[in-house]
């Protein structure tokens, strides 16, 4: 007997991050607990007036059609539309796109809409790669970038021309945690798209992968275009690379045409293991990481060798109030993440990273749960110095400017008991003189 369709939105976003669509039109699955994991590069055509058909449909929308038109993985598979389907539904979003990795979705979610002479603006701090794509790549193809503080959010307005098509947000941002105020930015924005034709409109595109889902809605907030690296905190497992773009629908035809012609698809492997060990387990995995980061931060800010710790659950945490309103779960409870960023006390700056580096130093070779590694979100804890890793593509004074320190440290807080984390943390600073 067929699955009846049921009104899964009567369900918390948790429990539908589990069960999907109660009958998917991605795949009739209906005997099967776990969806299948689908193999096959192309698929067989019933008719050539079918091919045509699939052809003249591709970059729409197919609007809940029972019977998808899958032609050749490139252009869409069960397996992404089915995770494609449970982030839309993880980020309150109309669509969302999946990519091969965070710097696809990267590159789809800025430039899908740019020309030759558009003009991007982006907040100052970002993820390094992001940093070397908007300054390295971007300029070669035509695309003018623009930097600015935007947690001052009217900085960005004296740079605005009729050429700029994108605000480029990182909010928290990777490593210094900086929030933006996306309510205000939003609404800056909306003021000049008000004067401004439907071409010259200036759409605002956040990366989210520091907060994920669970942590921090930017549609909730106005923003139109939101961006993960699932390799981070969604897939969770440390196990796969992902990227996706979740927004409205009146950007899917450019946003699909973007990911056929420029080929960075997910492997639907990649995208089953995502969906039913990643995205299934958000709801045990980030709130368990989150306690253990606050007692983390914790324990930093009390330790004597610590010069200052950033943490937004942690009142000291500058941008606190802000903290408060932009990061919420989904029942509204302040939700400050996994995310630490740390220096330790030196005589200089430049001490502090010495000291740093033999702290980072004793982690590699003698801790049991904290792993010298880039990346995060995942379920072991991770600890990285950013300015000579993630960040490099950002000179040493560039650094400085984005709010990064010589000596910062970034620490990605996993599920284990936390009192371990912080007996291999504390041996660590015991070994800094
Ligand atoms: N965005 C942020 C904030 C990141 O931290 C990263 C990777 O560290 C990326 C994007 C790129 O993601 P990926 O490594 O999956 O390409």
């Amino acid at each position: 007997m067929p699955l009846k369709k049921l009104d899964e939105s009567q369900y918390s976003i948790p429990t539908q991050l589990l069960y999907g669509k109660s009958v998917s039109e991605a795949w009739d699955y209906s005997h099967h607990v776990i969806p299948p994991i689908t193999s096959s590069s192309t698929f067989r055509l019933d008719s050539s007036e079918r091919g045509a058909l699939a052809f003249g449909a591709l970059g729409k929308l197919s609007d809940g059609r029972a019977d998808p038109m899958y032609v050749y993985d490139r252009m869409g598979e069960p397996n992404n539309l089915m995770l494609e389907h449970a982030l839309a539904v993880a980020e309150q979003a109309e669509f969302g796109m999946t990519f091969a990795s965070g710097m696809a979705a990267v590159q789809a979610a800025s430039t899908f809409l740019l020309e030759r002479g558009s003009e991007v603006i982006a907040h100052s701090t970002l993820y390094g790669c992001t940093y070397s794509l908007f300054t390295h790549w971007f300029p070669k193809f035509g695309f003018k970038v623009h930097m600015c503080n935007l947690s001052k959010p009217a900085s960005f307005l004296s740079l605005v021309t009729p050429q700029t098509r994108v605000l480029y947000l990182e909010s928290p941002a990777n490593p210094t945690l900086e929030l933006l105020d996306l309510e205000r930015i939003v609404k800056l924005v909306r003021e000049l798209n008000a004067t401004r034709s439907e071409s010259e409109r200036i759409v605002t595109v956040i990366d989210n992968t520091f907060a994920t889902p669970w942590c921090q809605r930017p549609i909730s907030f106005g923003v139109d275009v939101v961006l993960h690296s699932l390799t981070k905190g969604i897939s969770g497992f440390g196990t796969h690379m992902g990227g996706a773009v979740l927004t409205r629908k009146e950007f899917y035809g450019p946003l699909f045409m973007n990911r056929k012609d420029f080929g960075g698809i997910l492997s639907p492997q990649t995208a089953w293991h995502i969906l039913n060990y990643g995205v299934a387990t958000l709801g045990l995995r980030i709130p368990r990481q989150q306690a253990n980061a606050m007692k983390v931060a914790k324990f930093l800010e009390e330790h004597p060798k610590i010069g200052q710790v950033r943490y937004p659950g942690l009142p000291s945490f500058p941008q606190y109030d802000l903290a408060q309103r932009m990061l919420k779960d989904y029942e509204g409870n302040f939700a400050p993440g996994f995310m630490i960023y740390f220096s330790l006390k030196g005589k200089t700056p430049d001490d502090s990273k010495v000291q740093g580096a033999k702290m980072m130093d004793f982690v590699a070779q003698n801790s049991y749960t904290v792993t010298l590694a880039v990346s995060l979100g995942h379920l072991r804890t991770l600890i990285e110095h950013p300015g000579s890793t993630t960040h490099v593509a950002y000179s040493a004074e560039e650094q400085i400017k984005a709010g990064m320190e010589p000596g910062g440290i970034r620490l990605s807080v996993g599920i284990e008991n936390p009192d371990d984390v912080i007996r291999d943390l504390d041996q660590a600073l015991g070994s800094v003189s």
